[in-house]
């Protein structure tokens, strides 16, 4: 059991699925009260029933995240659901068109770029207010792709939007030090999840491989995809006060896969 979690607020970005689903359970077996965030979707509610039968205090947000007003909602309702927000795991993201520079068309690009990194900005500002009296922790879902690994083609969006997001976490660690909110930035390799789902690879792809030498998702330590239930427990462990001393940190969860 982790210190300080019992009876705290969390809210969960990208809920439904993959890392944000098993971070919400995570969340909730240390006896969190959780937000589901998510778009519109069965799996949100199939989650907040599964959390609902842990006897967690959960509720569910229908929030796209790169929606200023949405946001700002949610994290209101949250708050007045519960009286406070202690920890925020700002997770929602998709890999969006895979397609070479040249062909990339621009709305896509704005796509990727406005769900993963302006999605991560509103999520932090709207947090805000609600936890600058009594602190917390701010979790952000990053990428190994945001600095090491390119060898998945045709992300340049992807990865620019992964980078913009350790930046941003690092300026938001230093500004809201003040109000002891600890801002910490997890880069996770490849994870097995339903993220193929917002994966849309163009057939220009072809003209821009090149060999690789090893093989895509390939991790020294377990020559395998990682599960989300271990980047589920990093994230537990960095909304605990076990990390109160962490904050503006990047931390790789990869196996090791960016070192290859
Ligand atoms: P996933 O597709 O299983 O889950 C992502 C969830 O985010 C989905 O439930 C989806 O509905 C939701 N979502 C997408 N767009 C949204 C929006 N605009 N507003 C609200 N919710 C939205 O994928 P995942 O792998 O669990 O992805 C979680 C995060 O992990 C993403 O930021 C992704 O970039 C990052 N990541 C994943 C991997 C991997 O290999 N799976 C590796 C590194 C980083």
């Amino acid at each position: 059991v982790l210190p300080e979690l019992k009876d705290k607020v969390a809210v969960v970005t990208g809920a439904a699925s993959g890392i944000g689903r098993a971070t919400a359970v995570a969340l909730a077996q240390q006896g969190m009260k959780v937000c589901l965030v998510d778009l519109k979707n069965e799996r949100r509610e199939q989650v907040k029933q599964q959390l609902a039968d842990m006897k967690a205090e959960v509720m569910t947000a229908d929030v796209d995240v790169s929606d200023p007003n949405r946001v700002h909602q949610a994290f209101d309702a949250a708050a007045k659901q519960w009286g406070r927000i202690d920890a925020v795991f700002a997770n929602a993201g998709i890999n969006g068109v895979l397609s070479p520079i040249e062909d990339m068309k621009p709305e896509d690009w704005d796509h990727t770029l406005f769900v993963n990194l302006k999605g991560t900005f509103l999520c932090v500002k709207h947090a805000i207010p609600h936890m600058k009296q009594n602190g917390g922790s701010i979790i952000i879902t990053s990428s190994i792709n945001g600095s090491r690994v390119f060898s998945n083609f045709g992300m340049s969006a992807y990865s620019t939007s992964k980078a913009g997001q350790v930046a941003f976490a690092k300026m938001a660690a230093l500004e809201l030090a003040r109000y002891k909110i600890r801002v910490n930035v997890i880069c996770p390799g490849s994870i097995k999840t339903n993220i193929s789902e917002n994966t849309h690879p163009t057939p220009e792809l072809d003209k821009i491989k090149i060999p690789v030498k090893y093989p895509e998702g390939s991790q020294p330590l377990e020559h395998a995809p990682g599960q989300p239930e271990q980047v589920a427990d990093l994230v537990a462990f960095l909304a605990s006060d076990a990390a109160s001393h962490i904050t503006g940190t990047e931390l790789f969860i990869d196996g090791a896969e960016s070192l290859i």
